[in-house]
Parts: structure tokens; C-alpha cells; sequence
């Protein structure tokens, strides 16, 4: 019987595969890091071959770890950190250079030119994102301008190019299979989210030639089947999603109006606007949340930079605690009496703010404050952000107050900070009992896809909450908070200016 599901989750930093049952239990899991390269400041890189053998070896660790083998599992679902390019040459099926992973900076100039050459609004309109190095487009130019002779290559048609799951798709089908989920290609700033379909104007725009990208599949399709020597048995990859939208689709929020934020180092909220493809007047992005029966859904996205990364400066930094959930009970200590804010700019500010150039400030410090303070302030920090990020959301989306907030990430486990979250945003906090959201995300794109688990509503329904926080703040209070992190924020951007 094929009773099971094989989830892999790529990740920036490691890669995880679990073996789900029949009840969404977790009956097997390998992990394994890999290591970053980091050539020069600001690029960041990834050895293809390593998130390959990485996902080989994880996913037969975890079939190991379960007692199962190939024949009992019914099909594999993929999730994969968004937007990092790769190129390979179809002749070889070797990548032609490291992967340009996310977070690599090395495309700045060639993305300010663009802008201030007045295609902001194209790209927007088109792939509805903002111009930025953090998008496929412009690294894949990028190696196609600096690796000897693969322009040439590329317009011959030798060349292939891909996302993370492209890439694995591609190598677990023994270079039978070059596709994308749409989720993924709504990240590289080449598709046109309206259509799901590759556009020629961005094409051209950001020179990429049309040969080299994989055919677009919906988040639950026929992506390929594994070679049968990988695991024993082929296997049927029936689920794909790049992570932030695999958690939104694990945290069940199908309906227009819910809203996942996951809270790791740094935090990512989307915001599933339905059919609406909201236009953001507030630099948040539109990106396709999923497509499923042939319909695609729409997301607002926002993120902050630092979110448990603020943890762990209290931890590693200013050596005030020796661990992340010591915060929970020293930030219960904290004095009411005492108005501290950190405004955590570490890296400037992200959205609605948009300053790359702000760094991080404390407000109200007096000879009274100490650990617990800061902790607090932390941990606040955290949830003031969201609820700027949400404030942005609505004001780009009106008329959609009943907001439900469901939460994932290492952070969420804080019960202070959760019940800080409840009172500050004044909406109903929901962790999932899930702790592998992302995983179970593509899991169950995957267990649909092969008839062992139900539709979205049954899947909904099925979802389950582990702990609910409702606000309990009064109104006075939280008014009087928001107002001091407004000014917090204010003189923070405004600082050396
Ligand atoms: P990532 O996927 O970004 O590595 P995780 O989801 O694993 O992140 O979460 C790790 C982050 O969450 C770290 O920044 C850590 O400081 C923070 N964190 C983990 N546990 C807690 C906790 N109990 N309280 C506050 N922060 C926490």
C-alpha cells in the first residue's frame, strides 16, 4: 500500500526530508547542512551538486528512519528557498557555475539602471515585484554575461535555467523533466503573474533568452517520476511550492483574508488576497500565492529583516542570555513602568519603511533598564513590524478587517511574544500544531496530487490549532505603545539625515 509522503524541504541553509503518513505524522526525518560560499562581500553562493546529493541523502535517510521503502510511498512534494538561480547545460546536465543564491547583492548596479532607465512600473505591473537584486532575473544575466561563452551557449539552446526545484526536479528525473511550479517562476521578475506565462517584455528587458526557462506547472501536477535506482523504486513528484508559499498553503489559509507569518531570523507574512491581484501603493509585493484546479491565488508579501535574528544579538551579541526562550520569561519580568524600544534596523528597514541605509537605535533607557528591558524590547520590536506590515496591507487592500493570523517559525514557540503579537496587531493569534508547516505544505500538494488526502476545505478542516492568543490589551495601552514605537521608528530614519 502506498500509505506515505515524501516531503523535501530545501532550505538556505539545510536540507530537510520527512516521511509523512496517512494521519500528516512525521515518521522519519533527515537533515543535513551544506556549506555557504561567500566569494566576495555581499554574494552568496550555493554548489548545485551539494543541494543535490544533500536532497538525495536526506530523503533516504528519512525513508530509512521510517521503515519505508519506494513502493509504499505514493508521492513526493518539493518546497525550496525562492528565487535562487541556477544555470546548467543541457548537453552535460552539469550547472554551469554555482547557484546565486537569494540574499547575493552582486546585481545592485545592473538593477538601479533599470529602475532609474523608468522600468519600475513595467516590472511591477508585469511580475508584480519590485526591481531588486533579490529576484532570479537579473542573476541569471548575470551569469550569462560572466561565465565564458554561455550567452552563446544559452542563445544555441544549450543552456537551462531554474529555480531549486528546477533543479531537483531536473536531476531526480535523470534530466528527463524541465519545469517550474508557479509560485517559484512568479519569483524569478519573468513571469507575468496575470497569465502565469513567461513574459517577452521582461524577457527582453533583463536578456534572457526563452529557450533556456522551464515549462510553468500549477502546485499540484504531473512534475516528473525519480529514476528508480535513486531510491529503489520510482517515485512520483506530485507537489511543488517555493517556502513561503508551501507555509501558507500548510497553515490552510485558502481564504481571502488569512494571513501566515512565519517568524524565524527573519519574518515573512503573506496575505492570500483571493483572485484580487492588489496592486501594492505600499512596496509589498504581489506574488501568486498557489494555483490549484487551473485558478490562481494572489498574495500580498511583506517582510521584515530581523525578526528572531534581534534574539539572537540579545544571545550572541550582548551575551544577556544563554537561550532564544529564556526571552519569554525575562521580558514578563520587565518593568511596565519603563518605555524601551529597539528599533532593529540592522539592516536598514524592509517594508512599508524601504530604508537600506537606516541602522538599528534604543529608545527610553534609563539607569533602571537591564536585561529584561531589552528583552522585551526585542521581542516588541517583532510584533510592532507585523503590525506595520499589516497596517500596509490594508491600507493596500481595504475593506478586509477580520484578518486571521496564523503562526509557524522558530519564534512562534514564544509564548510572551505571541501574546505581545495578539495585543499589539488587536487581531487573534493562532500557532498551528504543526512545528513543520513549510514541510507539510508540499506534503500535502503531494498526497492530493496522488488522491491520499482531500481538497483544500478538507484540509482545512483537518488543520489544527495548537494554542489560541486573543488580544487582551486595552485600547488605551496599545495606543500609547504604537505611538511610542511610531516616534522610535521616526527619529531612527531620521538619524544622521
Ligand atoms: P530559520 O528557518 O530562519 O533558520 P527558525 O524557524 O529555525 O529560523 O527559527 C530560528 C530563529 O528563531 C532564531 O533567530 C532564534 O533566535 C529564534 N527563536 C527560536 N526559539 C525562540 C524562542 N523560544 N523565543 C524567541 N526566539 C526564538
Amino acid at each position: 500500500m502506498k500509505d506515505f509522503i515524501l516531503a523535501i524541504d530545501q532550505g538556505t541553509t539545510s536540507t530537510r526530508s520527512i516521511v509523512l503518513d496517512r494521519s500528516y505524522r512525521n515518521c522519519g526525518a533527515g537533515q543535513q547542512e551544506f556549506t555557504q560560499h561567500f566569494p566576495r562581500s555581499g554574494w552568496v553562493e550555493h554548489e548545485p551538486e551539494d543541494l543535490w546529493t544533500t536532497t538525495v541523502e536526506t530523503a533516504r535517510a528519512a525513508m530509512q528512519a521510517a521503515g519505508v521503502s519506494a513502493d509504499q510511498i505514493a508521492a513526493i512534494g518539493i518546497t525550496n528557498q525562492r528565487e535562487t538561480a541556477l544555470v546548467w547545460d543541457r548537453r552535460t546536465g552539469k550547472a554551469i557555475h554555482k547557484a546565486i543564491v537569494w540574499q547575493d547583492r552582486r546585481t545592485a548596479e545592473h538593477c538601479a539602471r533599470l529602475r532609474s532607465d523608468g522600468n519600475a512600473e513595467l516590472v511591477a505591473e508585469r511580475s508584480g515585484l519590485l526591481i531588486d537584486p533579490y529576484f532570479s532575473a537579473t542573476k541569471i544575466a548575470w551569469l550569462l554575461d560572466n561565465v565564458p561563452g554561455a550567452r552563446e551557449a544559452a542563445e544555441a539552446g544549450h543552456l537551462a535555467f531554474g529555480t531549486v526545484d528546477s533543479w531537483l526536479v531536473y536531476k531526480l528525473t535523470g534530466g528527463r523533466r524541465h519545469v517550474i511550479d508557479v509560485t517559484n517562476a512568479s519569483r524569478t521578475m519573468l513571469c507575468n503573474i496575470g497569465s502565469a506565462d513567461w513574459d517577452d517584455d521582461l524577457l527582453k528587458l533583463f536578456g534572457v533568452p526563452r529557450s533556456m526557462l522551464p515549462e510553468i506547472l500549477s502546485n499540484i501536477d504531473a512534475f516528473g517520476e525519480t529514476e528508480p535506482d535513486l531510491f529503489g523504486g520510482a517515485i512520483a513528484i506530485r507537489g511543488v511550492a517555493g517556502d513561503q508559499q508551501a507555509a501558507v498553503i500548510g497553515q490552510a489559509c485558502f481564504t481571502p483574508g488569512m494571513m501566515k507569518s512565519t517568524y524565524g531570523t527573519g519574518c515573512f507574512a503573506l496575505l492570500n488576497t483571493g483572485a484580487d491581484r492588489v496592486a501594492s501603493q505600499n512596496r509589498l509585493l504581489t506574488t501568486i500565492a498557489y494555483r490549484l484546479d487551473g485558478e490562481i491565488h494572489y498574495a500580498l508579501e511583506g517582510s521584515i529583516f530581523i525578526a528572531g535574528a534581534a534574539v539572537q544579538w540579545l544571545r550572541d551579541g550582548l551575551k544577556m542570555i544563554g537561550k532564544a526562550s529564556e526571552t519569554s520569561e525575562l521580558a514578563a519580568k520587565a518593568d511596565p513602568g519603563q518605555r524601551v524600544y529597539l528599533v532593529p534596523a540592522f539592516t536598514g528597514m524592509g517594508a512599508p519603511w524601504w530604508d537600506a541605509e537606516a541602522r538599528g537605535a534604543m529608545f527610553g533607557i534609563t539607569r533602571n533598564t537591564g536585561p529584561a528591558e531589552f528583552a522585551r524590547a526585542a521581542l516588541e520590536s517583532v510584533c510592532f513590524q507585523t503590525h506595520d506590515l499589516l497596517g500596509a496591507m490594508r491600507k493596500d487592500w481595504p475593506g478586509q478587517a477580520d484578518t486571521l493570523l496564523r503562526v509557524d517559525g522558530g519564534m512562534a514557540a514564544n509564548d510572551w511574544t505571541m501574546q505581545r503579537l495578539a495585543d499589539i496587531l488587536g487581531v487573534a493569534v493562532d500557532r498551528s500544531s504543526s512545528t513543520e508547516v513549510t514541510a507539510l505544505g508540499a506534503a500535502w500538494l503531494a498526497g492530493h496530487g496522488a488522491g491520499l488526502w482531500p481538497d483544500q476545505q478538507g484540509f482545512a478542516a483537518e488543520w489544527q490549532r495548537e494554542r489560541q492568543f486573543a488580544p487582551s490589551m486595552d485600547e488605551t495601552e496599545r495606543g500609547e505603545l504604537l505611538a511610542g514605537w511610531g516616534s522610535a521608528v521616526h527619529c531612527t530614519l531620521g538619524f544622521g539625515k
